[in-house]
């Protein structure tokens, strides 16, 4: 918001207003034209321009009437290029200017004015499931709540596509806070659109302007503030404080260095080996990325797939794990190190399942290497196979007749129903880590595995459980007739030398 360009539907009017001036009458404005300004504002200017075209020969450009048509134009132009086409209420540019003078009043002596930045959190999804009309809809309604929960005198802008700000003017951190707590609540309650109810709660960036603030830092802190607000765990107000700006620069450093480290190679694979319970064999193993990072040392996963995730990109990565995957299993093969049965296990993310290259980067990965499909273990999270739209099952479907094998990842932390499993179409079911944690501690766990072992076994898939850490988890799992297991008790993720080490037959348990 710190280029003041007018908006899109401005340039057309900016345009039949200078072929005007310059005594090009015959200038119309037509409705449909990408660039044309809304319907209303094309039909005074073109009735002006009619005017002016009947009348050109009797009087010139500087009588009175004709002086107040360009008068009312140009007022409309300049209301058009301060408004949101869509909501009616004021753009980024409105606001950059309504700041500005907050800030001037306020260093004249007036109280500071605040600002609230307003985040529809939850909009990307309603807008996927109710369509793209429905959610221009939504904002709209949206734009009207709050308009009715803020005073006369304070500003309502909207400056992204679901991003609103208020600016309250001489304001102080209670009434700030008051305000933003109650814009909260009423955009927490439902919304009815197309007969149906959506809920599309917000997220609230606070910050009251110190002294001397400039007009873009005043921003910048509501919006790093609001975006701290969408990922905290409890309530969704958040009042700025630096430290916010300090993380956001470290998380725009991070980005940067994280796609360095994917074209560099920073980063590294590590395998966990997955055993057969009933015989402790190594059927295959699960590679696990680590960033070899120059200065931070072996930083893991859960530090950098979310923001991988979150910036588009976990496909780049993902890309990359399944390449050196496939090479490391291809390599051990030819080393004679594994059989033809031993598996190659990647994890993928739900933005890599809804890439469309997804499949043709597996086929390739396969065809050069010479692997077999049949030897790759794709890792789906539950939520991921049954929440997502037809893409994804499409994707999944491409994988299968591939002859990639699915498997389920962390079952048991998402929905877990049986009509759901039933309907997926994969091979092998993973029971997350913690319903096997207390396995042998509680004695009501064991029946509780044993009913969701049974579960897997019915919709004719394998199971296969991951955190073994004892023994006698094990031997508890191995008994109920679970198929494979895999945790620290068999072996850590280790770099690919170490885990050759641990190809040769091995009985942990007696
Ligand atoms: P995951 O796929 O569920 O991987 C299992 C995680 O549990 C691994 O953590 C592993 O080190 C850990 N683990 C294995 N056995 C035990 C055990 O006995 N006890 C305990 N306490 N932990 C155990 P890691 O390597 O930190 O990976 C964490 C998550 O990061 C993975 O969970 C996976 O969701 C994600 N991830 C890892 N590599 C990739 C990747 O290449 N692509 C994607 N998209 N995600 C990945
Ligand atoms: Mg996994
Ligand atoms: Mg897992």
């Amino acid at each position: 918001m710190t280029a003041s360009r007018p908006e899109p539907h401005a340039s057309g009017l900016i345009e039949a207003m200078k072929r005007i001036a310059a005594g090009d009458f015959s200038t119309r404005l037509s409705a449909g034209a990408h660039d044309a300004p809304p319907a209303d504002v094309a039909e005074v200017f073109n009735r002006m321009a009619e005017n002016l075209q009947g009348t050109n020969h009797e009087r010139d450009l500087s009588t009175t009437s004709l002086a107040a048509d360009l008068a009312a134009a140009q007022k409309e132009l300049e209301r058009v290029s301060l408004t949101d086409p869509l909501t009616q209420v004021a753009n980024s540019i409105a606001l950059a200017e309504l700041i500005r003078n907050e800030l001037d009043a306020s260093a004249a002596g007036g109280r500071p004015p605040a600002l609230l930045a307003l985040d529809l959190h939850s909009f990307r999804e309603v807008n996927g499931s109710v369509g793209h009309c429905a959610g221009d809809e939504i904002l709209q309604v949206v734009a009207r709540r709050i308009r009715g929960a803020i005073r006369e005198t304070d500003t309502l802008a909207r400056i992204g596509g679901n991003e609103f700000a208020v600016l309250l003017p001489q304001s102080n951190l209670t009434r700030a806070r008051r305000v933003a707590n109650r814009l909260s609540k009423v955009l927490g309650e439902t919304l009815l659109v197309n007969d149906a109810d959506v809920r599309c709660a917000a997220s609230v960036g606070l910050r009251v302007a110190d002294s001397d603030e400039l007009a873009e830092t005043f921003l910048r802190k509501a919006v790093a503030a609001m975006e701290a607000a969408r990922i905290m765990p409890t309530g969704n107000v958040k009042v700025f404080e630096p430290a916010l700006l300090h993380a956001k620069q470290l998380q725009s450093d991070m980005i940067s260095d994280l796609s360095y480290a994917i074209r560099n190679d920073q980063l590294v694979l590590y395998f966990q080996p997955v055993v057969e319970l009933a015989t402790g064999r190594i059927e295959g193993v699960e590679a696990l990325v680590r960033w070899q990072h120059p200065e931070r040392g072996l930083v893991m996963p859960d530090n950098f797939i979310p923001l991988a995730e979150e910036t588009g990109l976990i496909v780049e990565l993902g890309m990359w794990v399944l390449t050196h995957a496939v090479t490391q299993l291809s390599e051990w093969q030819v080393a004679g190190v594994v059989d033809s049965t031993f598996n190659m296990r990647v994890n993928i993310s739900s933005s890599e399942l809804r890439n469309l290259e997804l499949i043709e980067h597996v086929r390739d990965a396969l065809r050069i290497t010479g692997v077999k499909s049949a030897n790759l273990i794709i890792e789906l999270t539950e939520s991921m196979a049954i929440n997502e739209g037809h893409l994804d099952q499409y994707s999944v479907m491409g994988l299968r007749r591939l002859g990639v094998q699915l498997e389920i990842d962390d079952f048991g932390t998402g929905y877990s129903s049986i009509s759901y499993l039933r309907k997926l179409p994969v091979n092998v079911v993973k029971i997350d880590r913690s319903l096997i944690t207390d396995l042998g501690v509680e004695s009501k766990q064991e029946g509780f595995v044993a009913a969701v072992l049974q579960l897997i076994h019915s919709c004719g898939m394998k199971a296969l459980a991951e955190g073994i850490e004892t023994p006698e988890q094990a031997q508890i799992l191995a008994r109920m007739g679970c198929e494979s297991g895999q945790g620290y008790l068999f072996g850590r993720p280790a770099a690919a030398a170490d885990v050759v080490a641990m190809l040769g037959p091995a009985v942990f348990y007696g």
